[in-house]
């Protein structure tokens, strides 16, 4: 935004294709408020007998961490990305923890490939951690219990089950959808004598809500936005209408995965620019995770790729050059536009830089000043959404003030995604400014502890504890 003066001599033709997109990409402060205000009716349809469109997944994690919480377990954090196995041990001092883990790469061939290479894959991925961590030693009594993030909508009727409801975030593997992906797991373990039992599947908002929760008890939701978009946060069992012939105690918590990347799947108030539509289109579930390919990572390059092809196939940038390169799908991905949000050169060198480098592309100063504010919208659209999420879960369990812990790639890594989040809640709640730097905002959206990690092993030991007192 501070570059705004450089548009100055921007040809008039450019200053009217970028006003364009401003249009497009801009979510003022009114739709903010009537897309929130949609979400919260959203939420509640989901938790309904008939439902809605967002899955609002029980996940039986019933209750909040108090921090006495110790033990070791082992965990499996399967993403959209790496795949992580960690053995964590909670010790007395609930702000450390001992972690020791490997990471491995996810092969791009599995994520649509055969369901059974997909799960070889990981029990042998387990298999190398236990033999280089503990020797291949069989424990002396039954099998290691793991604590599985799957990020991904699954129906749970117990903590260690876990029916895939749909793929998300590109994977689409045969067989899968509509089974309960634990006995596939533990098939695949068993015929490689790995002496490991799930003994929770668990999302990654959920492992990250309970993460926040147990070194941070203001904490109450647990956000992704990473490669994909999601929320956790605690439910009372008696305001789940679809539990109720369950009749568990009505003051129970219960953690529920929202899902709310489905949020709009029918397209009612979320902006949609011709982008937007041609993303879904292509994408191995079209009408599917609406709001999460506005957010998310995966999408972010995508969109702001098919807006570079159009400009061009427009005659409006890159002129006479072979765009061969852009013209493939899925090339940039959100780490190519935090570069260019990032770039600090007044003449945009490193934006220059990347497109020469890796798209083959020359560019002039005012097709640079026009990628440059692209990449600002897409960005800020992004953040500005994902607020809305974050308002309808505070607004619908009255949250102000609260924290909300949140990890992901975009969270982490993205420019300004942070900042633009925050004023976006700021406009939706209709908070005062604040009177100094320091005050805090009645809900502030802060870095997670890693909820894959120590939030699957917390979860382990809640599981246990619940299980040695006799509860569900
Ligand atoms: C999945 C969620 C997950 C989120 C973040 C989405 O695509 O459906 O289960 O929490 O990505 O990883
Ligand atoms: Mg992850």
């Amino acid at each position: 935004p501070s570059r705004k003066g450089s548009m100055a001599d921007v040809p008039k033709d450019l200053l009217g294709e970028i006003q364009k997109l401003e249009e497009l990409f801009t979510v003022d402060t009114a739709k903010l408020k009537q897309i929130t205000k949609h979400f919260v009716s959203e939420l509640d349809k989901g938790l309904s007998v008939e439902g809605g469109s967002i899955p609002m997944n029980p996940t039986w994690v019933m209750d909040f961490p108090d921090g006495s919480e110790t033990g070791t377990f082992l965990a499996l954090d399967m993403g959209g990305t790496n795949l992580r196995v960690c053995e964590i041990t909670l010790t007395d001092n609930k702000s450390e923890f001992d972690i020791i883990q490997s990471k491995y790469r996810m092969p791009e061939e599995l994520k649509t490939g055969e369901s059974e290479e997909l799960w070889e894959y990981i029990a042998d991925c387990l298999k190398q951690f236990i033999e280089t961590h503990h020797g291949g030693e069989a424990p002396t009594e039954g099998k290691i219990p793991l604590g599985f993030t799957f990020s991904y909508p699954a129906t749970q009727n117990y903590i260690d089950e876990g029916i895939l409801q749909r793929w998300t975030k590109g994977f689409d593997i045969n067989g899968v959808e509509g089974q309960n992906v634990v006995p596939m797991l533990e098939a695949a373990l068993d015929q490689q004598n790995v002496p490991i039992t799930v003994s929770a599947l668990i999302n990654d908002t959920t492992g990250t809500l309970i993460a926040s929760a147990y070194t941070d008890p203001k904490m109450k939701i647990g956000c992704i936005f990473g490669t994909g978009c999601n929320a956790a946060y605690m439910e009372n069992c008696g305001s789940i209408p679809k539990l109720a012939h369950m009749n568990l105690d009505p003051n129970l918590p219960m953690a529920i995965n929202c899902e709310w990347g489905a949020f709009d799947n029918e397209h009612q108030v979320l902006p949609r620019t011709p982008y937007d539509i041609i993303v879904d289109k292509e994408s191995p579930r079209p009408g599917q995770q609406a709001f999460e390919k506005c957010i998310a990572g995966l999408y972010l390059g995508e969109i702001f790729r098919l807006v570079l092809v159009d400009l061009h196939d427009n005659k409006h940038i890159f002129e006479g050059q072979d765009i061969k390169y852009l013209r493939k799908p899925y090339t940039l991905d959100s780490s190519f536009l935090s570069a260019i949000e990032d770039d600090p050169f007044e003449n945009l060198q490193e934006t220059a830089d990347l497109f020469s480098d890796k798209l083959h592309l020359a560019s002039t100063r005012h097709e640079l000043e026009l990628v440059r504010r692209t990449a600002e919208l897409i960005g800020t659209r992004a953040a500005r959404l994902s607020a809305c999420g974050v308002a309808a879960i505070c607004t619908k369990k009255n949250l102000q003030p609260c924290h909300v812990g949140a990890d992901g790639s975009v969270f982490n890594k993205y420019p300004h995604f942070k900042a633009r989040g925050a004023q976006a809640l700021r406009e939706i709640l209709d908070w005062p400014a604040k009177k100094s730097f320091k005050e805090e905002d009645p809900v502030e959206i802060l870095a997670a502890e890693d909820g894959s990690g120590v939030g699957a092993a917390v979860i382990a030991a809640l599981t246990l504890k619940r299980v040695q007192k006799g509860n569900v």
